[in-house]
């Protein structure tokens, strides 16, 4: 399989995750050509806005049939550029993607219908209400490598329905990815300039932003979050952060310490670590640490490591060699303040540049970087805790608050823990897979960012909310306009009485204040 061919330069090399070596090679677009395709977008817009619903949705469906038929292709691009296993692209990315999709293309109109608005006020009673939905125009979707299909799909699609028109920048790791993204919508017959893939580095992410979209979903790391965050707020524009994470897993010492030792495992290798859901602070209460820590060591042992092409395989490689600079960094700084590493901690060149096999940590604590910063690549860590109060303490010290799981036979204990915890989700007995549920709000707190992507609340993020309000009885004045005279001043005394009078007798009172106020009002 190879990558489009480029026509001009420059161009975006695509790697293989696994030898580095040059695959594929794609346009870039530069900067100065990103307000022209904002312009573009903007036209598209115009005459997606009064599409029907039904009419976005049947597009959607045709694109749930391009992904369902291309799913084999879309995984083997995505393990050969970002190295994950194959078995993980299919669930991951290709599912997750499609799911999204489908419950898009049969929700969201229901979601979006106008929604009436009552009122308690006696004073409104006249008034119906309603909220409408309106898309905000172009959306910026900006995103990482780590999970190059799902992550910008699930927003473009809730854009779409939404009515908007979708300007997405991939990151420049995965640019194959990222033309393949265009190429599927293209081939769903979404109509020319709706979706557009723009590709290039950091630098384009910007020019997006200085091209003012009207909105901006970005999903990176916290540096460039913040840089984000500050571009858009000298534009004013509203923005969705998904930045990184800390994930905790607190194990209590009911748990069932087999089941709790596997979710570690997967969910701390999954996608090699580097999932801005991954478990990357284990805290165990006394009574199960020692059984708990051992079988993570057996079971990470068992790890095979290799090309994720082949399908035997549960550890690929890890994205560049940064990112794998900085895990060592974690872990050197862990060992020299008292960690000991029980498994791994070492390249594997044998292997491939960018290959690090899965550690097993123990003896942290959270004066270590390892505990603090975000890792971003295989490494398990357990912290031993007193109890289950130590725990949630800890989970709670840090500048993140994406994800958190407990683990326990108790389930009314664990949502009394899930309460406790400062993240934007918990899952009681799981890890991770609430991304995958695509009625869950996905999104964080803190340094995590600010918003939400998936559910409701993500399709929320790209309509802005409009109030109309139609009034039964068209003709007269308000009482509450001018002139204002005292009839008006005794009118508002009765009205606070009957709205807020502690006694029925005096709330009745007050009503007859209010009339005789608003008589003297109209002679
Ligand atoms: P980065 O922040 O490096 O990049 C994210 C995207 O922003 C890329 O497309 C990047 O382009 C672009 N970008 C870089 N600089 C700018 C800029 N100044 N203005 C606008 N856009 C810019 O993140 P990574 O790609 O390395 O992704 C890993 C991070 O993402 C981790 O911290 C992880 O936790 C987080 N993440 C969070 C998720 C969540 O839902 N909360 C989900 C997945 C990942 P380019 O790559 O071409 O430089």
């Amino acid at each position: 399989m190879r990558g489009r061919p480029v026509r001009a330069e420059p161009y975006l090399d695509s790697l293989d995750s696994i030898t580095g070596e040059v695959i594929g090679r794609f346009e870039v677009t530069t900067p100065a050509e990103v307000s022209r395709v904002v312009e573009h977008a903007r036209g598209a817009q115009r005459e997606w806005a009064p599409v029907r619903m039904s009419v976005r949705a049947k597009l959607l469906d045709r694109l749930a049939e391009v992904f369902k038929a291309r799913r084999d292709e879309i995984a083997e691009v995505v393990t050969r550029e970002n190295g994950k296993p194959l078995a993980e692209a299919l669930f991951s990315e290709v599912l997750v993607s499609l799911d999204s999709i489908r419950w898009h293309a049969s929700r969201a109109e229901q979601m979006l219908r106008p929604k009436r608005v009552g009122h308690h006020n006696p004073i409104f009673m006249g008034k119906r209400g309603r909220l409408e939905y309106e898309p905000w125009g172009v959306v910026a979707v900006i995103s990482p490598w780590n999970y190059p299909i799902a992550i910008p799909v699930t927003s473009i699609v809730a854009a779409v329905m939404a009515g908007n028109a979708v300007v997405v920048k991939p990151s420049e790791l995965v640019p194959w990815c990222g033309a393949l993204l265009g190429e599927l919508f293209d081939q769903a017959g979404f109509p020319v300039d709706l979706v557009q893939v723009i590709q290039g580095g950091g630098e384009l992410g910007q020019a997006l932003i200085e091209a003012s979209p009207d909105k901006v979903i970005f999903t990176g790391s916290v540096a460039t979050g913040r840089a984000v965050a500050e571009a858009c707020a000298r534009r004013l524009i509203p923005s969705v952060l998904e930045l990184g994470g800390k994930d905790v897993m607190i194990v209590l010492s009911d748990a069932d310490i087999e089941t709790a030792s596997s979710a570690a495992v997967w969910g701390s290798f999954t996608n090699c670590g580097q999932a801005c859901l991954s478990v990357e602070r284990i805290y165990v209460e006394p009574g199960v640490v020692d059984r708990f820590t051992e079988l993570c060591f057996e079971k990470t042992k068992k790890l095979r490591m290799g090309s994720g092409l082949n399908p035997e395989i549960d550890v690929g490689p890890m994205i560049r060699s940064q990112q794998v600079e900085r895990v060592e960094r974690q872990l050197k700084d862990a060992v020299s303040h008292g960690a000991r590493i029980l498994t791994g901690g070492k390249r594997r060149p044998d292997l491939g540049a960018c290959f690090f096999e899965p550690t097993v940590v123990t003896g942290v604590d959270s004066s270590m970087l390892l505990m603090q910063e975000e890792t971003f690549g295989p490494v398990l860590a357990i912290q031993g805790v007193a109890d289950a109060e130590e725990a949630v303490e800890c989970a709670n010290d840090s500048a993140f608050g994406l994800g958190a799981s407990v683990w326990t036979r108790d389930s009314a204990r664990g949502e009394a823990i899930a309460r406790r915890l400062r993240s934007g989700a918990v899952m009681v007995n799981d890890v991770i897979s609430c991304y995958g549920i695509t009625e869950a709000p996905h999104g964080g707190r803190g340094a995590s960012g600010w918003g939400r992507t998936h559910s409701r609340l993500g399709l929320l993020e790209m309509v802005q909310v409009k109030y109309v309000d139609r009034d039964v009885f068209p003709r007269g004045a308000k009482p509450w306009w001018f002139p204002y005279n005292r009839g008006l001043i005794e009118m508002a005394e009765g009205v606070f009485g009957t709205l807020f009078g502690a006694k029925a007798m005096d709330r009745g009172r007050a009503m007859v204040t209010a009339w005789k106020g608003y008589r003297k009002r109209r002679q």
